[in-house]
């Protein structure tokens, strides 16, 4: 992994830099004035790329944290933002809004975390504040290259007003028990792993991830989110639905949410070139208040599955639909 690393003359001297830079000793450390020289360079190939990504160090004197868009579910938790410590991600789902969004495989990390904490710090004197801290990216899959999610985690444990949620498709081995960390575990189908969410952890994986979480007494939320329109589509999510409902002691969840695939009407030609063989992506979608969506039909039909069979089990006062 990361063949080539790109170090922002800003990014040189921190802490972070130099502790990633150890981990990958193999690599060709090449130094750039500004992340976006690399980052943001026109004609990249998201496809090739995806083969060899480059990573890159940089200092983010910019924005840190944003307000969330209307499409994400706030989980009833109120102010909602994100933060962007890394923008990119090492797996590659076919649907993913980041292929659209920026062109480009490669990974950026933002080594000035001091920055992001002392800027969480003054929106959190405005009150209480929902933060999804693994939004541009994954997080859990970047552990063990940076350690953005314990700074995270640190941090949340001694700011409570702070509610932070950590989502992944990654398997997680060590948790956090305080009650406002929530570990967000997106779960799929089989199927759907296997055919559109390349690189990521199998759903057999994913569940011990959840269960060891559990077990810890930690915060778990299930993320059936995004739902994909596939033939049979109602067979596949109630065999996964019993499997989710047979191996998870869901009473233990703290929720769950659900929703169908969505993506800004910006992103999706750029995520077709990236995707070009996807039937995930290529769906004739509609388009709705600058977003493209499944028809109406399709996606309460989709939701409609999961969301009966929660119900059913009792467990309907967990649930966080988008529809
Ligand atoms: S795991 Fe999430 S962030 Fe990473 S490629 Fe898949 S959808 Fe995108």
């Amino acid at each position: 992994m990361f063949g080539h690393i790109y170090v922002e003359d800003k990014a040189r001297d921190h802490a972070m830099t130099r502790r990633i830079l150890d981990r990958f000793s193999d690599s060709t450390v090449i130094g750039i004035r500004h992340f976006k020289d690399v980052f943001n360079r026109p004609g990249q190939d998201v496809l090739i790329q995806g083969k060899d990504r480059s990573l890159i160090l940089a200092v983010n004197d910019g924005k840190k944290i944003f307000e969330a868009s209307p499409v994400c579910q706030d989980m009833g938790l109120g102010d909602f933002f994100y933060a962007e410590s890394a923008m990119n991600c090492i797996f590659s789902c076919d649907y993913c809004f980041l292929k659209g969004m920026y062109g480009t495989s490669n990974v950026v990390i933002f080594v000035n975390s001091d920055d992001y904490l002392a800027e969480c710090a003054q929106r959190l004197d405005k009150g209480p504040m929902y933060l999804c801290a693994s939004f541009n990216t994954d997080l859990g899959a970047l552990n063990g290259i940076c350690e953005w999610q314990s700074i995270w985690e640190d941090f949340a444990a001694s700011h409570t007003e702070l509610t932070l949620e950590l989502r992944s498709k990654s398997v997680i081995h060590d948790t956090r028990t305080e009650d406002n960390i929530i570990y967000a575990f997106t779960l799929s189908p089989e199927k759907i792993i296997k055919e559109f969410e390349k690189g990521t952890p199998s759903l057999d994986k994913r569940i011990e991830s959840v269960n060891r979480a559990l077990a810890k007494g930690s915060s778990v939320r299930l993320c059936f989110d995004p739902l994909i329109y596939i033939k049979d589509f109602e067979l596949c999510y109630n065999e996964f639905a019993d499997k989710v409902i047979r191996d998870i002691d869901i009473i233990r969840v703290r929720d769950i949410s659900i929703g169908s695939f969505r993506i800004s009407s910006e992103y999706i030609a750029a995520l077709r070139r990236a995707c070009p063989d996807s039937s995930a992506v290529l769906y004739p979608f509609e388009k709705e208040n600058g977003f493209c969506v499944y028809p109406s039909g399709i996606r309460s039909r989709l939701i409609g599955t999961l969301e009966k069979r929660f119900v059913e089990e009792g467990f309907g006062s967990k649930l966080y639909v988008m529809r």
